[in-house]
């Protein structure tokens, strides 16, 4: 694997980003994550490559049979920048390790709100789901009208610091799910996939979704693609 995947950023909602900032093993020690894989799973006789063949078929064996913890020998550091929506969402996910951006010590800016392209509808058969979008002439005037409501907290927020009130404090005049954060996570290729398996799907809210698959496409499928094909066909295929 090349080492142009460390330090890549890619663009996701409207001012949000995930960065890779590190993995293991690190691309300067020539093994990809694949073979540490495929390593770790042969650690009992100290095996190395066998050759890309039989390499790949034991990788996908091992999913295939759901031996997983070689999947934990690999790992993934990202900086991620999301509202606070999607983080409410992502930090259910335990086996996860994180670390936020600090709102009683980092001041929020006007301009870290999320606004979106489009105001979907409540799904009818699915009450946490949504389904279609609103007309054109609602979508613009509810994206005006939430301008406006950040410019008012962001005004009083402002308001409360110009007074001399804490940071701490302050922030309880920003609309709490759309303020962006940028939190520091870390994760290991086992639960990674399972993460995937549950953010990528249908039923995923659209504002993890496309971090999951940002981070599916941009990182996981170049970093390790045996991985990648092997979790399309036993994980992403499976109930
Ligand atoms: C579409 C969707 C809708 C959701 N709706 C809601 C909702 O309405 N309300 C809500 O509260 N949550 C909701 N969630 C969150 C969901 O319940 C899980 O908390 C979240 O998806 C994390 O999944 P996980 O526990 O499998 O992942 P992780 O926490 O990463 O854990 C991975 C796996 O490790 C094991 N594990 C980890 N910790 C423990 C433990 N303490 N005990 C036993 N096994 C453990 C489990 O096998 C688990 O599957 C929703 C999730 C999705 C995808």
């Amino acid at each position: 694997m090349s080492n142009d995947l460390i330090g890549k950023r890619i663009n996701v909602l409207d001012k949000g980003w995930v960065e890779l900032v590190d993995m293991l093993p690190h691309p300067l020690t020539g093994v990809s994550g694949d073979m540490a894989i495929v390593n770790a799973a042969r650690v009992s006789f100290m095996g190395e490559s066998k050759g890309e063949e039989k390499d790949k078929k034991l990788l996908f064996y091992l999913l295939r049979n759901k031996h997983t913890s070689p999947f934990e020998m690999v790992e993934f550091k990202f900086r991620v920048h999301a509202p606070l929506v999607t983080w409410w969402q992502w930090a259910r996910h335990r086996t996860w390790n994180f670390n936020a951006q600090s709102g009683r010590y980092t001041p929020f800016e006007e301009s870290d709100f999320y606004v979106p392209d489009v105001w979907r509808k409540q799904a009818i058969s699915n009450k946490q789901a949504s389904e279609g979008q609103v007309d054109s002439e609602t979508n613009a005037h509810l994206t005006e009208k939430l301008e406006e409501h950040y410019q008012q907290g962001f005004a009083l927020y402002e308001e409360a610091l110009k007074v001399g009130v804490s940071k701490e404090m302050a922030r309880l005049f920003l609309p709490g799910f759309s303020v962006y954060y940028t939190w520091v996570v870390k994760v290991d290729v086992h639960n990674l996939m399972h993460f995937l398996k549950l953010r990528m799907a249908s039923d995923a809210q659209h504002e993890i979704r496309v971090y999951a698959q940002a981070i599916y496409e941009a990182f996981l499928k170049p970093a390790l693609p045996w991985t990648a094909e092997a979790f399309e066909e036993y994980i992403l295929k499976s109930k």
